[in-house]
């Protein structure tokens, strides 16, 4: 993917708002889903600080669950390199049809929690906000043997020290391949200050419910995801929806084509803890620390 830091004018960053949320297969009942479908956040419940946010926040949590490639032929113009990409494909299974397997059993596990689940297609409303926003994927590479669940967040590169280093080399910029280069190395920063601990919940709850290794091969489409690159594109998520892309298993590994087609309810838990945790602990909904304490967790 070629990269441009000047002439993208960025899409004006949405003020973040609650929205109206009906939660899925939740009457509301005793815990109040029905009088959170207003706007605002009480500034009581608002923390100050990520890191200080207190367990006690009331209301429906709200979750973007993309299927990843699901739809792509439908891609906008803007994605439209992307319409062909239909995923990984091996065994006679392709990873759209695990990836919503997956996806449809998270939901189905959250949503009698009260918890509002999208489940998203390849194409992102334009700035899309939620709680938390998972990509799922499953990966697939010529080798049989490579195994493993990867996740990652977003890694933007600091464009204030990209133009510093272009207004001090003004000719060597035109040089594409060492423009690329210069781009690597530039110094990454956050996205959003909440998607790290989002990836440390994931990371830490889907290897432990799935029993799966962690694969390090973390690659440049996974930290440059375009569903979170609101700099270059319009159909992103909107900067304020903490958000990680999350490659379950290799459909290319017999074991692990196995173990997601046959038993997708396993990796569904592995999300959905990894959610409820950054839920409860970074976002600080009530209803989500509720949930872990009452055995969420240790359920079959
Ligand atoms: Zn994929």
């Amino acid at each position: 993917m070629s990269q441009r830091v000047n002439g993208i004018a960025s899409p004006a960053r949405q003020k973040l708002k609650r929205r109206s949320f009906v939660a899925l297969g939740v009457a509301g009942g005793a815990l109040g889903i029905a009088q959170r479908l207003t706007e605002a956040v009480p500034a009581a419940a608002a923390p100050l600080s990520p890191s200080l946010a207190p367990v006690g926040r009331s209301g429906v949590p709200h979750i973007g669950l993309q299927v990843g490639h699901w739809r792509a032929a439908e891609m906008p113009d803007e994605l439209r390199r992307l319409r062909g990409q239909t995923g990984a494909y091996a065994g006679g299974v392709s990873e759209v049809e695990v990836n919503l397997l997956v996806a449809e059993q998270v939901r189905a596990l959250l949503a009698p929690l009260g918890i509002a689940v999208d489940l998203l297609p390849a194409t992102i409303p334009p700035g899309y906000l939620a709680d938390a926003f998972v990509s799922l994927h499953a990966d697939g590479v010529v080798s049989s043997q490579v195994a493993g669940y990867k996740a990652a967040r977003a890694e933007w590169r600091d464009r204030s020290w990209l133009l510093d280093w272009r207004r001090e080399n003004p000719t060597a910029s035109s040089n594409r391949e060492l423009w690329r280069d210069v781009w690597r190395r530039a110094p990454i920063i956050d996205r959003n200050p909440l998607d790290e601990a989002l990836l440390q919940h994931m990371l830490h709850r889907y290897g432990a419910v799935t029993g799966l290794p962690r694969s390090p091969h973390v690659s440049y489409n996974m930290t440059g995801y375009y569903a979170f690159n609101s700099r270059r594109y319009r159909h992103t998520i909107s900067q304020d929806t903490p958000a990680i892309i999350l490659e379950m298993a290799y459909l290319t590994n017999p074991f692990e084509r196995r173990f997601l087609t046959q038993r997708p309810e396993v990796p569904a838990r592995g999300v959905a803890l990894g959610l409820l945790s950054f839920l409860a602990l970074d976002q600080g909904f009530a209803l989500a620390d509720q949930a872990l304490q009452q055995g969420f967790a240790t359920a079959p």
